[in-house]
């Protein structure tokens, strides 16, 4: 498969697509949301399937947005938003799911993401995700920001079924390459790569350079070919400038030789020693 057709697997077997929308950012500025709009729905009509959202994200302002953006056009979207660790006791992630599907227009959320570990016991968020599967508001759920001890502690809690874990992960953060990856490999769950252009602070690179000038490509999209290089990582790039989103898009055609990886790895190691997961 190429370019959007690329799909990963959730630990049930299904397949969602490998590149979705980022929506941080979005929301916040009446001025900005015009162009915000117009970002996320080119996106849709460039044939992306995915959007990742959270009620943080402008407090509600950037799931607005994206549910204008897949009105009319919700089926075969895949949805993708968090739950605030403060709301996320049995009852709160209830509400907040309700708050996010109305904000979002939609009556279910494809996958709902525990946004980081916070003070309620994960026993009780679980519960409260797998009421929320069972009523159909969403289709799985998974977390964010969980580093190994806190996926094994969320099994213990009953989590069995988290569906992903979304992550930091970019050419300069590879710290999940030193556990983490592996642990959510022997149970199939894929990783979500957050921030996979570092928030547009490229890495200023010669070897990064080298490689996008023999590629044809920018460093941005180099960035985005490598973090997806895995068939069980999805990229969720943000990007409000149309030519960044048409760059982003055309980014998943890229397929690096092993001669381009190498350099890579000898510009940008990997953390030698198990090192706690990067976050923001
Ligand atoms: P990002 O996607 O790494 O970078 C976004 C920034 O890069 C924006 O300023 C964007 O500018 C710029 N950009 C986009 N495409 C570019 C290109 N081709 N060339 C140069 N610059 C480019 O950062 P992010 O927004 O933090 O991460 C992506 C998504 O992951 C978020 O939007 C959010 O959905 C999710 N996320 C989740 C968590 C979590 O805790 N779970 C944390 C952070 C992010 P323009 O907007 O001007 O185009």
């Amino acid at each position: 498969m190429a370019g959007l057709d690329r799909t990963i697997r959730l630990p049930d077997g299904e397949a969602v697509p490998q590149f979705g929308l980022g929506t941080w950012r979005m929301g916040e500025a009446r001025a900005k949301a015009a162009a915000e709009l117009a970002a996320l729905t080119a996106g849709l009509d460039r044939g992306v399937r995915a959007i990742d959202t959270a009620e943080m994200y402008g407090e509600g302002g950037a799931e607005e947005i994206a549910g204008q953006a897949l009105a009319g056009r919700r089926d075969g979207i895949f949805v993708v938003s968090k739950v605030y660790p403060h709301n996320a006791s049995r009852k709160g992630v209830a509400e907040a799911c309700a708050r996010s599907l109305k904000r979002l227009k939609t009556d279910r959320i494809d996958l709902y993401l525990l946004h980081w570990r916070g003070n309620h016991p994960l026993a009780e968020t679980v519960a409260g995700f797998e009421a929320l599967k069972k009523a159909g508001h969403i289709r799985h759920w998974g977390v964010s920001n969980f580093d190994t001890a806190d996926m094994d502690d969320l099994i213990d809690a009953g989590g069995t079924a988290c569906a992903a874990n979304q992550v930091l992960y970019n050419l300069g953060r590879r710290s999940l390459e030193t556990g983490l990856l592996a642990w959510c490999r022997k149970r199939r769950i894929p990783i979500m790569a957050y921030s996979p252009l570092e928030q547009g602070r490229l890495p200023k690179s010669p070897a990064l350079a080298k490689i996008a000038s023999a590629n044809g490509a920018t460093p941005a999209q180099i960035m985005l070919a490598w973090a997806a290089r895995f068939p069980d990582v999805m990229v969720i790039p943000k990007a409000t400038n149309p030519a960044h989103l048409a760059e982003n898009i055309a980014a998943m055609d890229i397929a690096l030789s092993d001669s381009d990886l190498a350099a890579l790895d000898a510009g940008f190691p990997a953390p030698k020693r198990e090192t706690p997961l990067d976050m923001l």
